[in-house]
């Protein structure tokens, strides 16, 4: 079972670390993506920490040490930033979900939707990815 919780309590010293850089990169940056009931949130069993709002929008820190918004796929559960995010859709589904999650035309996203249907679609059943969320 996945444990959500933004008790500081229960973080060890490198969870808390985590916690201060998001927080400094909140403070620099103040995401327009996080509105109301921003907070800092654990999850117990992946280890992460990360920022979510009332409207679960989150962020985590890039690779360049940026807060970032973070997606996830309603349909196969995949998680990541968005460049990889719109790439991970192979199926008319997940692309469905991503226009959705990123609230953009799918059109938009995926101009050559319809061509790539019928090509073949390389295997991407790999490793799953750990989740940082409740669902
Ligand atoms: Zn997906």
């Amino acid at each position: 079972m996945i444990e959500i919780t933004n008790d500081l309590d229960n973080l060890g010293y490198m969870e808390l670390d985590d916690a201060v850089e998001l927080l400094k990169a909140y403070i620099e940056q103040r995401p327009e993506f996080l509105g109301k009931g921003t907070r800092i949130y654990f999850n117990e069993n992946s280890g992460f920490v990360f920022i979510a709002d009332d409207d679960n929008n989150v962020a985590l820190l890039n690779d360049n040490g940026k807060l970032e918004q973070y997606f996830y796929c309603s349909e196969c559960g995949y998680e990541d930033f968005r460049d990889d995010f719109i790439k991970h859709a192979e199926t008319p589904e997940c692309k469905q979900a991503v226009a959705d999650a990123l609230n953009e035309d799918i059109s938009t996203l995926y101009p050559d939707a319809e061509k790539q249907n019928n090509a073949d679609s390389p295997e991407k059943q790999g490793e799953a990815p750990v989740s940082i969320f409740t669902r």
